[in-house]
């Protein structure tokens, strides 16, 4: 007999959240703190979404998103899950560019950016602070259609420089680009440049077990395992329940963290709503998804701390988008995990990043698939040489994952690593006025992705289900 991953659930609850990303375990925990009732359905054996690990023999472990992300996630964390998880998120000191235009380290801070883009750049110190000034006081309800590139044009007009230097931490951060609305670009980076670059200590295994821990004191039923095939809606269009491993279970509201459009045409299905947000909906683009390459070396064996912690490597002159996603890979970002990392543990991993086309790799037959994922090992360890001289002879594992391995493991569409471009985010919004009880609290938009833009639109969202079952 199969497993029963849905034994002892209950018939119906208040709320059910469908899967257990950053921005889904946050608004079950929040829900559930409201005295609500919870269920929590992740598809995956393990909970986080792209917030995960994974183990390898030899005792390591290797994060697939820690990489950095804001201040703002200690004062989120704080407040919606725990002091003790607040606690644990530390600074990243070493950020570090290496590329034909410039080679520099820097706090990745406002005053260090500052210091960097007039001492450097030689650009004038009062053009610097008007930049920074429009960039922090961007906001949704700002001009929509002003882009990115527009933005830079305004200030360093010319200076693929300075705009590489402001934008390429960015695209690694959301995969954004200089077409993208100049909000987006605006609410990130002030995000960033308020303290710098935040990690969690202790890994994201110890940050997703002690969130774990925090759901299960307030009540909610967590499953594994458990894969969603249908949201439920009544032809009054209000949200009834799910089908979970193929089995009914009701509900008064869903929270969808699963792709907006796999909400909408696989979950849902598209006769429930109106036929122009229907329209909407197919006009959203997924953003851009991911290659990786994690390298673990030999126990004993170490890298110099002058690595940094997060290192921005080119060889390409200028910012181009279209490179950095390139199969053919110029531009790559190593994150160095030192042993502190894991307080306890004497473990030095590296892991590389790019932005990647889905449709790069999605067709590939087998073969050749594992033939281009030795490549890209391959490529990544020649590059990574010109930091670690001798890390082929230090090396104890290494792996690669593509666009596939993140849709395989999350089920998001093409892979997508940061959700959808910006016209994501008014189509989730407007889901509840489609279907009542129906929501989405997830990657979407550019600005509600990342670990804390994840975290804050579960916020967001969780209070409006509250509103909703508490009023009626
Ligand atoms: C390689 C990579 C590096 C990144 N680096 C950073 C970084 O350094 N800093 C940063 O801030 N962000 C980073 N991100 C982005 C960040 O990890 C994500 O934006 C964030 O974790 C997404 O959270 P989410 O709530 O949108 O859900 P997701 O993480 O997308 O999770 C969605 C969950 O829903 C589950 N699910 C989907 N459909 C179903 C279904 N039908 N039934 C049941 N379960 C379902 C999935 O299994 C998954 O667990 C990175 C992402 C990638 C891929």
């Amino acid at each position: 007999m199969p497993r029963d991953f849905l034994k002892g659930a209950k018939e119906s609850y208040d709320v059910i959240v469908i899967g257990s990303g950053l921005a889904g375990l946050t608004s079950a925990n929040i829900l559930a703190r409201q005295g609500l009732s919870v269920l929590l359905l992740e598809h995956h054996y393990q909970l986080g979404g792209m917030a995960t690990w994974f183990k390898r023999a030899g005792g390591h472990i290797f994060d697939i998103s820690l990489h950095g992300f804001p201040y703002g996630m200690i004062k989120s964390c704080r407040k919606y899950w725990s002091p003790e998880i607040a606690e644990s998120i530390v600074p990243l000191k070493g950020i570090r560019f290496e590329n034909p235009q410039f080679s520099l380290r820097t706090t990745f801070t406002r005053e260090d950016f500052t210091r960097i883009i007039v001492e450097h750049f030689g650009i004038p110190s009062e053009t610097v602070q008007r930049f920074f000034d429009t960039a922090r006081s961007m906001n949704f309800f700002d001009d929509q259609a002003k882009t990115t590139r527009e933005l830079f044009e305004q200030f360093f007009p010319g200076r693929d420089d300075v705009v590489r230097l402001l934008m390429e931490p960015i695209t690694y951060a959301n995969g954004s680009t200089l077409d993208d609305p100049a909000i987006t670009y605006g609410i990130v980076f002030s995000n960033f440049m308020q303290k710098g670059v935040y990690t969690f200590e202790g890994g994201t295994d110890a940050l997703v077990n002690k969130m774990r821990d925090e759901l299960v004191r307030n009540g909610v039923d967590i499953r594994i395992r458990c894969l969603v095939e249908k949201i439920e809606v009544s032809p009054e269009r209000q949200v009834t329940g799910v089908v979970v491993n193929g089995k009914h279970i009701a509900c008064r509201a869903v929270v969808s963290n699963a792709n907006i459009r796999s909400t909408i045409f696989n979950l849902v299905g598209e006769q429930h709503f109106d036929r122009k947000f229907i329209d909407d909906a197919k006009a959203v683009r997924l953003n851009n998804s991911s290659c990786q390459v994690y390298m673990a070396l030999k126990p004993g064996e170490s890298f110099d701390e002058s690595c940094g912690d997060l290192l921005f490597h080119s060889e390409h002159t200028g910012f181009d988008i279209n490179a950095m996603l390139s199969r053919d890979i110029s531009s790559r970002t190593f994150s160095f995990y030192y042993p502190s990392t894991r307080p306890g543990s004497n473990r030095w991993l590296i892991v590389s990043s790019t932005n990647a086309n889905y449709s790069d790799w999605a067709g590939l037959p087998e073969a050749e698939y594992e033939a281009s994922k030795q490549d890209l090992i391959e490529s990544t360890l020649c590059c990574l040489e010109t930091y670690v001289p001798d890390v082929r002879q230090k090396l104890d594992h290494a792996e690669a994952a593509t666009p596939r391995t993140f849709e395989h493991y999350t089920r998001h569409l093409a892979g997508s690593s940061f959700g959808t471009k910006f016209e994501g985010l008014q189509v989730s919004r407007d889901l509840p006025q489609q279907v009542t009880g129906l929501f989405h609290a997830g990657s979407v938009g550019i600005i509600m992705s990342g670990w804390l833009g994840a975290v804050n639109y579960g916020v967001i969202v969780s209070n409006d289900v509250d509103k909703l079952l508490t009023t009626h």
